[in-house]
C-alpha cells in the first residue's frame, strides 16, 4: 500500500516513512491511495477470529513491505499479550447499549491498544535500521501514560513526555512517573495541554533541532494509531450483530482520531450505519457536524480531559474525503484554518458528512447526570469520557445495536466518579502498586529554549 499527503497527492510515501514521520513535511496527514475493500461475506469469515487474529487480517495490508506477515504475527501476540482479556477488549451490556470496554491494557485507557503496537514497530524498525530516534510527544494525561508504557526499556529509542505541570489527574501522572526505565523522561511544562503541544510543534518545525536529535512523533494523527483502532470496530461489530439491524456506535472525541477509526472500517466495507461524534463542552466538532461550522474557540478545563481540544487534527484527513481527495483545496482549506480560525462547511458537504456522522455535545451537568444514572440502574462505574458516549445516544433516536466506546476505566478519574456518585474508583490490583511509588519528572517552564535544552542534555 502506498500513502500520500492530504495536501500533496503527487509523491507516494511507504507504510515505513509513514510510521516514522508522523506528519508529512507540507504540513499534511498521511492517507492510502488505495484501501483494502472487504465484502460482505469476507466480513462475516473474520467472526471466527480472535482478536489477535483479526487485527493481523486487517493490519498487514495496510504495512505492505514493511514486515512479514509471520513478523507482524509475532509483534501483534506480543502487543497483546498485556492486556488483562484474552481478547484484549471486554463487553457489558446496559439496557439496549453495548459498552465495549477498550481500557484493559496496561495504563487504562483505550490509547494502550494502538500504542503497544506501535511501541514494538519502533523496535523492529530500529533494530533494523541501526539508529538512535526520540520521541516526544505532548499530552494531557491518556497518551503519555500509554506511549511511555509502550516504549519504556526498549533500545534505540527515548521518550520525552510533556504534560501540563498540575493539570493532569494524579493517577494519570503517577502511571506516567512512576517508572523506573532510563529512556523515559517526563517534564511537568509550567502551562496547560495547549502550551505542551505548541512546544512539541515548534520543536518539530525546528528542522535542525528535530533532525539533530532524530525527532518522532506518537500523537494521534499517527496513521499506525488509526490502524490498530480500525480493528476494535470490525471486532465488536460482528459479535453484537443483529444481522437485520443496523449497527451504530457512539465515540468519545477529541483529536478525531478513535471516530476516524470506525470511518476508516467502514470505507473498508464493515457496514456501520451511524457514528455519533460525542464531545464535551469543547464542541468544535459538533458545531462543526450540526451546524457546518468548525470554528476554534478557547479550550475549557472539563471532567474528561483527554477531548479538551480546541482544533481537531485528524478532522483533516475527512475534509480532504469531502473535497474528494483535492490537495490543492485541501491545502486551502487547512491554512484558512490556521489563519481565521474557521472553516465553513456547505449543505451539500454537510449532508455527505451526516450520511455517516452525527454529533452530540454534552455539558458537565449531563455527564455528571449519565455517571449517575448508569451507576443507579446497573451498578456500573461509568468514566467522564465514557459518560459523555453514553449520553450522546440519549440525544438521537437511533434503532439496532449500540455501541458505546468506553475508553478510559474509571479509576483514572477519581474526582469526577466521586463528585457524581460518592463512590471512590478503585485502581485494578495488578496496577495499585504504582500508588506509592516514587514519581520521577523535572519540572521546566514553558520556554522553547529551555525545553529543547532540556531535551538535548539528555539525549547524547
Ligand atoms: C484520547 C482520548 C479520547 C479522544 O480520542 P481522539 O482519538 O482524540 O478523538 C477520548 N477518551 C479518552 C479517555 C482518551 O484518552
Amino acid at each position: 500500500m502506498k500513502y500520500v499527503s492530504t495536501r500533496d497527492t503527487s509523491k507516494t510515501f511507504e507504510f515505513k516513512d509513514v510510521f516514522i514521520k508522523g506528519l508529512a513535511d507540507d504540513g499534511g496527514l498521511f492517507i492510502p491511495e488505495k484501501l483494502t475493500k472487504y465484502n460482505e461475506n469476507e466480513v462475516k469469515d473474520f467472526k471466527k477470529l480472535s482478536y489477535s487474529e483479526l487485527a493481523k487480517k486487517i493490519v498487514y495490508p495496510f504495512i505492505g513491505n514493511f514486515m512479514s506477515q509471520a513478523e507482524l504475527s509475532g509483534i501483534i501476540d506480543k502487543s497483546y499479550s498485556a492486556f488483562r482479556r484474552d481478547n484484549v477488549v471486554d463487553f457489558i451490556k446496559l439496557g439496549d447499549r453495548t459498552v465495549l470496554e477498550l481500557f484493559h491494557g496496561p495504563t487504562l485507557a483505550f490509547k494502550d491498544i494502538a500504542m503497544q503496537l506501535l511501541g514494538n514497530f519502533y523496535e523492529y524498525y530500529l533494530n533494523n535500521e541501526n539508529q538512535k530516534i526520540n520521541i516526544v510527544v505532548a499530552t494531557s494525561g491518556d497518551t503519555g501514560a500509554a506511549a511511555i508504557d509502550a516504549i519504556k526499556g526498549k533500545t534505540n529509542v527515548n521518550i520525552f513526555v510533556l504534560h501540563p505541570d498540575n493539570r493532569v489527574s494524579p493517577v494519570q501522572r503517577k502511571l506516567m512517573t512512576t517508572g523506573k526505565d532510563e529512556n523515559v523522561f517526563n517534564i511537568a511544562i509550567k502551562g496547560n495541554f495547549d502550551d505542551c503541544q505548541n512546544l512539541v510543534k515548534s520543536m518539530f518545525a525546528d528542522k535542525k533541532f528535530s533532525a539533530d536529535i532524530k525527532m518522532s512523533g506518537v500523537n494521534s494523527i499517527n496513521w499506525a494509531r488509526i490502524i490498530a483502532q480500525s480493528v476494535y470496530y470490525f471486532y465488536s461489530y460482528l459479535l453484537v450483530e443483529n444481522a437485520s439491524e443496523p449497527t451504530n456506535f457512539s465515540v468519545p472525541t477529541g483529536n478525531f482520531g478513535d471516530v476516524y477509526a470506525g470511518y476508516l472500517a467502514k470505507k473498508m466495507g464493515l457496514p456501520i450505519d451511524k457514528l455519533i461524534v460525542a464531545t464535551n463542552q469543547n464542541d468544535i466538532l459538533h458545531r462543526a457536524i450540526s451546524k457546518g461550522s468548525y470554528e476554534a474557540e478557547k479550550v475549557s478545563e472539563t471532567i474528561s480531559p483527554s477531548m479538551d481540544i480546541q482544533i481537531a487534527s485528524n478532522f483533516e484527513r475527512l475534509i480532504f474525503d469531502l473535497n474528494n481527495g483535492d490537495d490543492q483545496q485541501t491545502s486551502l482549506d487547512m491554512k484558512n484554518i490556521k489563519e481565521k480560525g474557521q472553516y465553513l462547511i456547505n449543505e451539500d458537504k454537510l449532508n455527505k458528512i451526516n450520511e455517516n456522522f452525527l454529533s452530540a455535545r454534552m455539558s458537565e451537568n449531563e455527564t455528571l447526570e449519565v455517571i449517575k444514572n448508569v451507576y443507579k440502574k446497573f451498578a456500573v462505574v461509568l468514566d467522564p469520557h465514557t459518560a459523555i458516549g453514553y449520553g450522546a445516544f440519549d440525544k438521537h433516536n437511533l434503532k439496532g445495536n449500540n455501541i458505546v466506546l468506553a475508553t478510559a476505566h474509571p479509576c483514572k478519574f477519581p474526582g469526577a466518579i466521586e463528585s457524581a456518585i460518592n463512590v471512590k474508583a478503585e485502581l485494578p490490583n495488578e496496577l495499585t502498586f504504582i500508588l506509592d511509588q516514587k514519581e520521577n519528572y523535572d519540572i521546566v517552564e514553558n520556554d522553547i529554549e529551555k525545553v529543547k535544552q532540556h531535551i538535548k542534555d539528555r539525549t547524547q
